[in-house]
């Protein structure tokens, strides 16, 4: 506590990992910016290679870094916990777990992440007014919210994050040249390409995302189930075999008919599958980077 009454400040930067919160909080060190602690936040859903990053990275920076996890875990909250609905007659009234989060309904992101951080700094905060730097990149404003930004105050977009990342040796053990950006890997808001890849490059999470969603009510995406996305990749495998295109009429034509042969589809067979243009992330997701 000071003189006059206000309270000493403790400076601490979250670190989710991906290139925007690590190149932060290297700059920050590097520039000497007052640092105490970094708080990492595991979800436990973070690709083998984030772990060995975040220990690298660990390992590098002068100040500690706080583990902090949600005791439960993410697959108790998406499968079992049932939380109490108000309205009796709602058509989610009774159903176990959260199912899979949605744009209007991330709540792994306030159970996961948000809540435990808050309750970290609950204790800290009695006896010091809290810093908390944030590592939303220039480019990306309307994440912009509160707390202290400096990748903002740098002018530093997602490219000059990955960038400075690269040129102090972290690499991510190549995530990066997979994926554009990083954060859960079973994140229902990501877009085609990533659960392409995601199927492709790590089938046994891919295979976990099949099980979850086998025991859960909620659609895996507003298009496609994991289910409907394993036959759609599945079809496109063979057709590049074949020499033949993965857009366009036919294809959707062909694909709609072997959905079409399945139980519980998301859509209803005969209405159009939206075409989604690769690469687009479905609704977006401003967790990782
Ligand atoms: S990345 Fe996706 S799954 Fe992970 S906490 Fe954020 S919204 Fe939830």
């Amino acid at each position: 506590m000071h003189e006059d009454g206000g309270k000493e400040k403790l400076y601490a930067a979250s670190l989710s990992g991906g290139k925007d919160s690590t190149a932060m909080v290297l700059r920050l060190v590097e520039e000497g910016w007052p640092l105490d602690f970094v708080m990492f936040c595991d979800t436990g859903l973070e690709f083998p290679q984030m772990y060995e990053h975040v220990e690298k990275l660990e390992k590098a920076l002068p100040v500690p870094v706080v583990r902090l996890k949600e005791e439960k875990g993410f697959e108790y909250y998406l499968l079992r916990y049932t939380p109490e609905r108000k309205d009796p007659d709602s058509p989610y009234a009774g159903r176990p777990g959260m199912s899979w989060a949605g744009p209007r309904n991330r709540w792994c992101t306030s159970v996961l992440k948000t809540a435990v951080i808050n309750r970290y700094l609950s204790g800290p905060r009695k006896n010091y007014e809290i810093v908390q730097y944030i590592g939303i990149a220039a480019d990306e404003p309307q994440r912009v919210r509160e707390y202290r930004y400096p990748l903002v105050e740098w002018g530093m977009t997602e490219k000059d994050c990955l960038d400075y990342c690269y040129e102090r040796g972290y690499d991510w053990g190549g995530l990066y040249r997979l994926f554009d950006r990083v954060s859960c890997w079973c994140c229902p808001l990501q877009g085609l390409e990533e659960l392409r890849t995601l199927r492709r490059e790590f089938p046994e999470l891919w295979s976990r995302l099949l099980e979850w969603e086998a025991q859960t009510w909620r659609n895996f995406r507003k298009d496609f189930s994991v289910q409907e996305l394993e036959v759609r990749f599945r079809f496109e495998e063979e057709r590049i075999r074949e020499g033949r295109r993965i857009r366009g009429k036919e294809f959707f034509r062909e694909l709609r008919e072997r959905l079409g042969s399945m139980d519980g589809l998301c859509f209803p067979v005969g209405e159009k599958i939206r075409e989604e243009p690769e690469g687009e992330v479905q609704d977006g997701t401003d967790c990782g980077g």
